[in-house]
């Protein structure tokens, strides 16, 4: 098999007609004498979505399906797609057609000059709030500073990788995936394309603020300690702060005896170091909830029918 490609699907009957459409049109003429399977993954959708891929699947041999028993994220039904994909390369591509299917004889050809994954990378976005487009890019641009691996800025998951890549993320069992930072952590040559992102072609986003919020803690709960660390110079930075204002305390007190019942700065200090310490007890939770679902070691996904085999145990977690 030459080519997956894989396909996270949530709410998505509007754009599954199109996508399959426009996929063929672009997988079809390219040179693949191995052949290409399509793995579409839904996840926990409660449209129709499911209905129309197992007529695509009753139509056509490629088209392959997992059937998640519910919502479990779209990172996570991009890693069932990868347990399964036997593709020696595999394309990782949205429903919505935001990422346009003619790219893929690009970045497939961009693979085979001696490149383990080639992402695309975002030069504009279209159909995006502004709230949307500005906590994208300062996430990205945070992520980048805050870890040591480079994990490029406004590029998703849509790529394609090679089969080395894939073997690489069937060996990272970590919970809370975020499959971009995993796939800078595994190296190898790595390149891009730029393209136009387009707007959602139908339906709605998946991605409420809640999902993103969680994507953007896992990403940088996962690559960086930088959080941590900021929790203990701030807390080193407000101790010295309250140092100095303990020495000026004393010398009111007992040398130029000039004070005031000091109701104000009371309240000041207790409030402001409450929340310090809140904020540093929050962060340290944000990795110890992390730790805890990585020592429970709970499969990431069930799954409730696939024409697909389960994969071999190892890969499978
Ligand atoms: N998706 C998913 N599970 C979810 C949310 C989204 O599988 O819980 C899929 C969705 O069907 C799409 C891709 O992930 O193929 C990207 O989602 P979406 O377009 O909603 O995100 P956005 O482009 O708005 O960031
Ligand atoms: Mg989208």
């Amino acid at each position: 098999m030459d080519l997956s490609v894989i396909i996270p699907i949530y709410n998505e009957e509007d754009n599954i007609p199109a996508l399959y459409e426009r996929l063929r049109g672009v997988l079809d003429p390219m040179p693949l004498p191995g052949g290409y399977e399509f793995i579409f993954i839904n996840d926990g959708s409660r449209d129709q979505s499911l209905a129309l891929i197992q007529t695509l699947a009753a139509r056509d041999s490629r088209v392959h399906f997992i059937n998640f028993s519910r919502n479990f994220g779209h990172q996570i039904a991009v890693t069932a797609g990868l347990d399964r994909a036997e593709g020696e390369a595999v394309v990782i591509i949205d429903a919505d057609l935001q990422d346009p299917p003619e790219l893929i004889p690009q970045l497939y050809q961009k693979l085979h000059e001696g490149y383990e994954v080639v992402y695309a990378k975002r030069r504009s976005r279209q159909g995006e709030s502004a709230a949307k487009k500005l906590t994208a890019k300062l996430f990205y641009r945070i992520l980048a500073n805050i870890t040591n691996i480079s994990i490029p800025v406004d590029t998703g998951d849509f790529r394609v990788i090679s089969r080395k890549v894939v073997e690489a993320l069937r060996r990272m069992p970590e919970q809370n995936k975020f499959i971009r930072g995993q796939i800078s952590w595994i190296g190898y040559r790595q390149t891009y394309l730029e393209y136009d992102r387009a707007e959602r072609a139908g339906g709605e986003t998946g991605y409420t603020y809640r999902k993103m919020i969680k994507l953007a803690l896992d990403g940088i709960t996962a690559f960086s300690d930088v959080p941590l660390k900021a929790a203990t110079v701030g807390g080193f930075v407000v101790s010295g702060v309250a140092f100095l204002v303990m020495l000026f305390t004393l010398y009111a007190r007992f040398v130029s005896k000039d004070y005031e019942p000091g109701w104000a700065s009371l309240m000041v200090s207790i409030l402001f170091l409450g929340g310090v310490q809140l904020i540093a007890v929050g962060i340290i939770g944000e990795y110890m909830a992390r730790l805890s679902a990585n020592v429970r070691q709970r499969p990431l996904y069930i799954v409730s029918e696939s024409n697909l085999p389960e994969p071999p145990l190892p890969q499978q977690r």
